[in-house]
Order: structure tokens, then sequence, then C-alpha cells
């Protein structure tokens, strides 16, 4: 006699019924809501079909029908257990493929074809993803050291699985689990006081299907950020010493290689990483430079991994975290299309004496 194994948990199991062991059905009358069969009922998986049909609005139906409408119907609750964004298109499926089942239908229709123990591995990992965005909420990121930081991180590991891409719903799951990390661990947990990071973080990551906006940035708490740090001053200057002498106004485009720059810690290095500055310069009445500059970046997260050597090391904390599971993570974040990258361009003004 051939093995049975249940189709949810794949377990084997040797009872009379045809799709679930007893462990198992036991919990889908929980999960699915229904109230215990009464004892007198010989064969509780089929009376578990028969309420899922009745609970459908559907009477009369074969059992092979009834069997096939059960397995739908418990993938979509399953689905609608795990609490993840963009899985409302594959609900919408399942659910067509429900109401297509009918006394009448000839085939059963299969928009999308799954196996129910597929989801039900997808549910478990959905569940031990929700468990550890539940301790991420509540990390104080400012006051941990990197080293729990970076254990809490592995955990959550699983989720960038590359494996997972070959069928619509695991790619779909994986994408949203993603999708969550970056927003709600990095975006609104490691990056919080990284406002330029984190906007640009928060822009890559790119709903299901769609590709993120270039960003022009015209804020002036990210043009304080860029006025005030060292390099960019160091900069303006060399550029003054070298093109502004005896002169009235000077123009470095893209093309000069004095238009690259590199910024050397904290929300700027995470931010901008292969970064060229246009900067127009004229001098005023006062005969003070005056400039109009423009950062031009392509966004890619996974560009850190080249960081590491820039960063020194008292404010480099965070960044061995960036350049080693979070790179790679990204890495796999690109492949899944949850990170994508981005042109961003950000300007404004300034004048000799206020950088
Ligand atoms: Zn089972």
């Amino acid at each position: 006699m051939k093995e049975k194994r249940c189709i949810l948990c794949n377990k084997p199991y040797n009872y009379k019924y045809v799709m679930f062991g007893r462990g198992c059905l036991d919990n889908l009358y929980d999960l699915l809501g229904f109230s215990k069969p009464p004892k007198i009922i010989w064969n509780k998986e089929l009376f578990l079909c028969t309420k899922i049909a009745w609970k459908n609005h559907k009477f009369f139906l074969s059992k092979k029908k009834k069997y096939a409408l059960a397995q739908k119907y418990i993938a979509l609750n399953y689905l609608k257990l795990m609490n993840l964004e963009f899985l409302e298109d594959i609900k919408e499926k399942i659910s067509k493929d429900i109401n297509s089942i009918t006394v009448f239908s000839k085939n059963i229709v299969e928009t999308i074809s799954f196996t129910l123990n597929e989801i039900y591995k997808l549910f478990n990992y959905s569940q031990k993803f929700n468990e550890l965005l539940k301790e991420f909420k509540k990390i104080n990121w400012e006051e941990l050291d990197e080293k729990l930081v970076d254990n809490y991180i592995k955990n959550v590991s699983f989720i960038f699985d590359t494996t997972k891409q070959t069928n619509p719903i695991s790619y779909t799951v994986f994408y949203s689990m993603q999708y969550m990390f970056w927003q709600v661990v990095v975006v609104g947990g490691i990056l919080t006081n990284k406002k330029l990071s984190s906007k640009l973080l928060s822009n890559s990551l790119s709903i299901i299907g769609q590709k993120p906006k270039d960003l022009i940035i015209d804020d002036d708490e990210i043009t304080a950020l860029i006025t005030k740090s060292t390099v960019f001053k160091e900069k303006l200057n060399q550029l003054i010493e070298k093109y502004g002498e005896g002169k009235e106004e000077f123009i470095i485009d893209n093309k000069k290689e004095d238009s690259l720059v590199r910024f050397e810690s904290g929300d700027l290095l995470y931010a901008l990483h292969n970064a060229t500055m246009n900067v127009k310069a004229k001098k005023d009445k006062e005969n003070k430079w005056n400039f109009d500059i423009e950062i031009n970046d392509t966004y890619d997260f996974t560009d850190f991994k080249d960081l590491k050597e820039y960063a020194d090391t008292e404010k480099g904390k965070i960044i061995d975290i960036f350049s080693t599971t979070l790179n790679n993570f990204g890495v796999v974040s690109s492949e899944y299309g949850v990170i994508k990258t981005f042109d961003l361009k950000i300007k404004f003004k300034t004048k000799e004496g206020e950088f």
C-alpha cells in the first residue's frame, strides 16, 4: 500500500482520510472557525469539506469538487492569516477559482496553482517573520550594541532566500517579507535618524510590479546636512582655489574629475555613494562667491560593499552591518526587485561664509 502523506504538513499518516492527518484536520476546524463535528460523524474530513462548501453557498457538489474547493478555501484562509502586503492579487485569483466551482462546472479551473503544503510552509515562514518583526519594533536602535543588532538581523536571514522566486505565490510572500523588513527594520529602525538615507532607501523600495520614481530633493534640512559636512566645505574651497582666482564665475560639471564627491561619514555616506556635484559659481557685488549646487547620484543600495574602507572606526559601527549582512540581503532583494535603483538630484544654493 502506498504511504499516505498529509497534503498540509506532509507528514505520513495511516488513517482513512484522503487528504489530512488527524492532527491537521483538527486544527483546520479551528483555523476556519467551525465547531467540532458531533461524534456521530464518521468521516470528519468529508464533513469539513461539506461545511466549507455550504459556507461558500455551494450545494450538491460532487465529492471531488468538494475536496478541490476545500483545498482552495483553506489556502485562501492561510493567505489571509499571513498578514503581509501584496497578497491581494493572489487571494483574488484563488477566490475566482473558488467561485468557478459549481455543481455545473466541468473542469476545475486553476488560475493559480499551488499545493497546500507549499502554502502551509509559507504560512509558517510568515508567522516566524511576524514574530521577529514584533521584536524588531521593540528595539531601541540607538542604545543597542552592534553584535545584538547583527544577531537580530541574522535571525531574519531566511527571508532572503533566492530559491523562492520560482513560484508566483512564494515569490510574492518572500517579496512582501523583504519589503516589510526594509521598511520597518531599516528605514524605520536602523536609519531612523538618518533622514536622507531613509528617504532614499524608502524610495527604492517599490510596490510589486512598479518602478521607483527618480527623486529631486530640495529640502532645507538635507541642504544643511551637506553644507555642514567637512568634505563639502573642503571641496568648495578647493574649487575656488583652482578655478576662481581672478575670475568672476566658473562652472564645474559632470565631465570634470573635480565633480566627484565622496562623503566621509554618517547619513551622507550611507546615502550617496558615487555622487557627482555640479557647481555654478558667481561672485556677487560684495565679492563673495555664490553657488548653485546640484548633486547627482544613482542610488544603488548594494554599493555598500565598497564603503567599509571609507568609514572611520568610531562612526563605523553600523557600517559594519551595512557592508556585510545588509549588503548581502540587499543583493538578494535587488534580485527579487524589492530594491531598485533610481536617479536622484539634490539642488540648493549657498554662498561663501554660509558653509
Ligand atoms: Zn498534517
